[in-house]
């Protein structure tokens, strides 16, 4: 299943080895626009869009993955702020996908039946410029230590909820120590069979992927499931496909989703690409969603005809499992609902 000669070794000798810990690693990130385009070897324009709320934040490492020197690079497009973020695209808002009306508790979210999503950080490593929870008031969705306890009385009393997803910002982001508060919960509730975290940590910042991480999850007596978010096949390098294969010797099943983004993956070559570079390190292709629609990001929407075309030749190019399922998520549904491909 995995050829990991076929991964580019290019960024191996960069690969960040003087930090003290993962910590110090992701505090050295780009925070600065001006910063990021010397960092890559660009000339300064001579004005460039600085956002005030949600701004600029890049590891190093994932700029590592970047081609120096051009602007259209697939990976700085996404975390690059543009200009057209300032767009008020009609059909777009704040909250795309009304969640701000599932709260059952504090950090909670309860979309969908069997499972529940739990918001345990606002931070996270990289500011993906299309992300829905852009606007999504983190602060007063924090869960204190009282309201922990409502979350684990709220899951262990809904017998329905057998699986629990830890989502953005990006729970990997979270101490060592919290985290483990978080496993030590969930491990004790016995409706709970599966643990699901959702991360573009181990791919913009693989040092996350730690000794004391590893260990936590080879531990849990739970399913471990854990959802990468990948976008472009130049995310994909040696140092994470290694970080995959200890993943996976921990006991955790991979998956990876991707955000059909104009511009960045919207051909039907980098998307089988993609695929293919995800099984050779051993994580299936899960989901290729549709842009929700953020106000922010409507310069990386594309047309529903022309995903559905994209679709396609992606079933026609490669093998059903290598397919992710195309979905997109609607205000209020109980599911991802596939994207009708006969339209
Ligand atoms: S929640 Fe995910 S998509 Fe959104 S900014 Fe964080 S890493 Fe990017």
């Amino acid at each position: 299943m995995r050829n990991l000669s076929k991964i580019s070794t290019k960024n191996l000798s960069d690969a960040p080895f003087f930090y003290e810990n993962w910590q110090a690693e992701l505090a050295d990130s780009l925070s600065d626009v001006g910063e990021l385009y010397a960092y890559l070897g660009l000339d300064m324009p001579d004005g460039y869009y600085a956002p005030r709320g949600f701004g600029l934040r890049v590891p190093k490492a994932f700029a590592d993955k970047m081609s120096k020197g051009s602007l259209k690079d697939p990976l700085l497009l996404q975390v690059l702020p543009d200009i057209q973020e300032t767009i008020l695209a009609v059909g777009y808002t704040h909250d795309p996908l009304a969640e701000n009306d599932q709260n059952p508790a504090k950090g909670l979210l309860h979309k969908y039946k069997n499972r529940v999503l739990i918001t345990a950080t606002g931070a996270c490593a990289v500011h993906c410029r299309y992300c829905f929870r852009q606007h999504f008031d983190y602060q007063a969705n924090m869960p204190n230590r009282e309201e922990l306890v409502k979350i684990g009385e709220y899951i262990s009393s809904n017998h329905q909820i057998d699986e629990v997803i830890f989502s953005g910002g990006d729970p990997l982001s979270l101490s060592h120590r919290r985290l483990l508060v978080w496993f030590e919960m969930m491990n004790a509730l016995s409706n709970v069979k599966t643990i699901r975290i959702h991360t573009r940590l181990p791919v913009v910042l693989p040092n996350r992927v730690d000794q004391e991480l590893l260990s936590l999850l080879k531990s849990s007596p739970k399913n471990i499931v854990m959802v990468l978010h990948i976008n472009h096949p130049n995310e994909i390098d040696e140092v994470l496909a290694n970080k995959c294969q200890l993943l996976r010797q921990a006991g955790v099943t991979l998956l990876n989703q991707t955000v059909l983004l104009k511009g960045v993956n919207d051909e039907v070559n980098t998307l089988c690409k993609l695929s293919h570079a995800l099984f050779d390190m051993g994580v299936l292709p899960y989901y290729l969603h549709i842009l929700d629609k953020v106000q922010g990001a409507s310069h990386f929407d594309l047309p529903i005809a022309r995903a559905v075309q994209i679709y396609w030749q992606l079933l026609e190019n490669m093998s059903g499992y290598l397919v992710p399922k195309l979905v997109q998520e609607l205000p209020n549904r109980p599911y991802k609902t596939p994207v009708n491909l006969h339209q």
